[in-house]
């Protein structure tokens, strides 16, 4: 029952959170973001949220970070909200790539340069032009408040030192988007667009309000305590296929495999993941994999997958 596996949970966790920083030297912290590079490697943090109202933490849960693409998930939620799913998906596709999160290589493969799915950047940056608002600032105000009530609290803002390093160095960013105005895909101008989309990246967050925000998607879009819903359930379904199929970059085929749960990740080394009907999961751990996950996150996700049965498979 979901009552033992909390106790479980409450008995075993900060053990196993500790011995498992120990993956953090498997991987690397991000550096192509310069400011992402001061994050320290070994931390690693873990909220869980369940619907009862039972909360967990363990390790460096409190450690402040951006959510980088695991903003994709709500930017695509809003856009949906503002435009409906015709709309949306005239502009992107539904299917994975295989490719790196960044990859220019299948701009050009399909309905000239409409990209394959609005988690992958190309995909990310169409959606954050979708956006209703009147300028890029009161875009990404929108998107920091519908993160703030989905995360049940006031503390989610913008990081302004990570959004300026990113808008300072993004070329391949400015490249993908300037080839998806080339291509009529991109509808707004390029630069306002990135700005959007560089400070929806910079939202600063930690690993209970992710928590929150997931066990919002396990719950189906309905706030978990009062019921009233905060997302269309049909929305948070396409958002959650989009987690299993794209969620984990070009490791998602292998993380339904190991952990099989809806999940996404951040180059900051953020999880957001959720158990359907269950619990909402944030987790951190700042060094990435060679596929850009948190490496020891993912050890983490696929020991409790195993220990309390999660796979939706
Ligand atoms: N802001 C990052 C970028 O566009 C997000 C990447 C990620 O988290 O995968 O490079």
């Amino acid at each position: 029952s979901s009552v033992a596996a909390f106790q479980d949970l409450t008995d075993n966790l900060p053990d196993w959170v500790e011995a498992y920083r120990a993956y953090a030297a498997e991987g690397r912290v991000a550096t192509y973001i310069p400011e992402l590079a001061h994050a320290p490697q070994q931390a690693l943090g873990i909220t869980l949220h369940h619907k009862s109202g039972a909360v967990i933490s363990a390790g460096d849960a409190g450690m402040p970070f951006t959510l980088q693409s695991i903003s994709k998930v709500f930017t695509l939620l809003l856009a949906l909200m503002d435009r409906g799913e015709k709309a949306v998906f005239e502009k992107v596709g539904m299917e994975p790539t295989g490719d790196v999160f960044n990859s220019m290589l299948k701009l050009e493969l399909v309905q000239p340069g409409k990209p394959f799915n609005p988690l992958i950047n190309a995909g990310a940056i169409v959606i954050s032009s979708l956006i209703r608002g009147d300028s890029p600032e009161h875009k990404a105000e929108r998107i920091v408040r519908f993160i703030r009530e989905l995360a049940g609290d006031e503390g989610p803002s913008i990081n302004e030192h990570v959004y300026r390093s990113e808008a300072e160095t993004a070329n391949r960013n400015r490249s993908l988007a300037y080839f998806l105005k080339d291509n009529k895909v991109l509808d707004e101008e390029v630069e306002p667009t990135l700005d959007v989309y560089f400070r929806q990246c910079a939202i600063e967050v930690t690993c209970a309000q992710v928590a929150r925000m997931g066990l919002v998607l396990a719950n189906d879009g309905a706030d978990p305590f009062t019921g009233r819903e905060l997302i269309p359930k049909r929305y948070v379904r396409i958002a959650k296929s989009f987690m299993v199929t794209c969620g984990m970059y070009n490791a998602s085929g292998e993380f339904a495999i190991q952990v099989g749960i809806p999940a996404k990740s951040g180059v900051a080394g953020g999880i957001l993941a959720l158990v359907p009907g269950e619990l909402g999961i944030g987790i951190i751990g700042p060094a990435l994999n060679d596929k850009g996950n948190s490496t020891a996150g993912v050890h983490l996700l696929r020991l409790l997958s195993e220990r309390y049965d999660w796979s939706m498979f």
